[in-house]
């Protein structure tokens, strides 16, 4: 008699837990009408609009919120700001603009899309699914490295891809920055400011930054510029204690530096898309000229990730805008 009693409540404890896990399953699939994955410039902008047409967009942030703006200093180029203002703070204040008008925020990254048909479904962090009506990728792009063994070893000891992150560990210190751009010569004038001496290292023999940057780069003393070099190796035990370079005539050159960075780029985040999205040989989404629309209906994307000539906060800003516009217009002329 016991023993029966005890088997029906075992019954009941598992058809109990089978539910539970029904719940559980069910729980991990969400809808929303617009989804946001990303949470740099055009992301945030894309929400607000979203937000105040009653979409009650539901935005993810990615593995860097705040996207890449977050690593600059002061940026003096977004209208509005007449002191400029820092990377990180202007994305504080348009997270809480999205917030204010209701934006679902959340933390988690894109590691699965399925676009072939709606509703879409967007996988986050491997196990949460979204399902959406319309899906706005904002999820930027992501810094390049060089593709040595050296640095892999290095990085997070001595090699790093962001000087506003990292700067403040080389104090006092000699380091190397690589590249020619606007990042590169932006980076070598931050660290010349914290560093003893900042050695630009640049493979072709002039610089691909704009004017003002480059002069500000000529006219700073402790900024070597190494032209014509290319990086063979970081050298080091546990961590970097110097690099060699390779000069025009193939000679080796040694430098001693605590810190190396690297500045030639980024990559656009469109990997989890690409089976569904056309993109450029760089991997840019590409989307209808001069609008934010993907080859797939409901589909948009804005920012650097479908931007490879502006790349501007602004740019960004301006695309994510005209992404939640169109969504809305979309979700309106049809029947889900
Ligand atoms: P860019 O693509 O403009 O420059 C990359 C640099 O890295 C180039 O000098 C390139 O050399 C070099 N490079 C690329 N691959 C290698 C390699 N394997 N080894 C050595 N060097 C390499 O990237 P940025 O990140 O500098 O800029 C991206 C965009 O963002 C640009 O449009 C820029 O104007 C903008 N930007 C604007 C800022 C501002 O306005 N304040 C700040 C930062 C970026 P090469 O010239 O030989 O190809």
């Amino acid at each position: 008699m016991v023993k029966f009693k005890e088997l029906n409540l075992e019954g009941e404890k598992e058809k109990k837990s089978g539910s539970e896990a029904e719940k559980k399953h069910k729980s991990e699939t969400e809808k929303t009408k617009c989804l946001i994955i990303g949470s740099g410039p055009a992301g945030y902008t894309a929400a607000i609009y979203a937000a105040r047409a009653n979409l009650n967009p539901i935005l993810y942030e990615g593995m860097q919120p705040g996207g890449q703006l977050t690593t600059t200093t002061d940026v003096e180029n977004f209208p509005g700001y007449p002191e400029g203002v820092s990377g990180t703070q202007m994305m504080e204040d348009m997270k809480k603009q999205a917030e204010r008008f209701g934006t679902d925020i959340r933390f988690g990254e894109a590691t699965g899309a399925d676009l072939s048909k709606s509703p879409y479904k967007i996988t986050f962090d491997e196990e949460k699914v979204i399902e959406a009506d319309t899906v706005i990728i904002a999820t930027g792009a992501t810094a390049k490295y060089l593709g040595l063994e050296s640095e892999q070893k290095f990085k997070g000891s001595g090699v790093s891809a962001c000087a506003l992150c990292d700067g403040f560990f080389y104090k006092g210190k000699d380091v190397a920055v690589v590249g020619g751009g606007d990042t590169a010569a932006e980076e070598a004038l931050y660290l010349s400011g914290i560093c003893s001496k900042v050695y630009l290292i640049i493979r072709k023999d002039h610089m691909r930054a704009s004017k003002v940057l480059q002069e500000s780069v000529l006219n700073t003393k402790n900024i070597e510029i190494l032209f014509e070099h290319s990086t063979k190796e970081i050298t080091g035990d546990e961590v970097v204690t110097g690099a060699v370079l390779l000069n025009s005539k193939g000679e080796e050159v040694k430098i001693e530096i605590d810190g190396f960075f690297v500045a030639i780029g980024h990559k656009p985040n469109s990997d989890v898309f690409k089976e569904y999205l056309e993109t450029d040989k760089s991997g840019y989404i590409i989307t209808e000229p001069g609008t934010p629309k993907t080859k797939i209906k409901g589909v948009f994307a804005c920012g650097d990730v479908m931007d490879p000539r502006y790349r501007q906060a602004v740019t960004a800003a301006a695309t994510g805008c005209m992404a939640a516009l169109d969504a809305e217009r979309y979700l309106g002329t049809r029947k889900f």
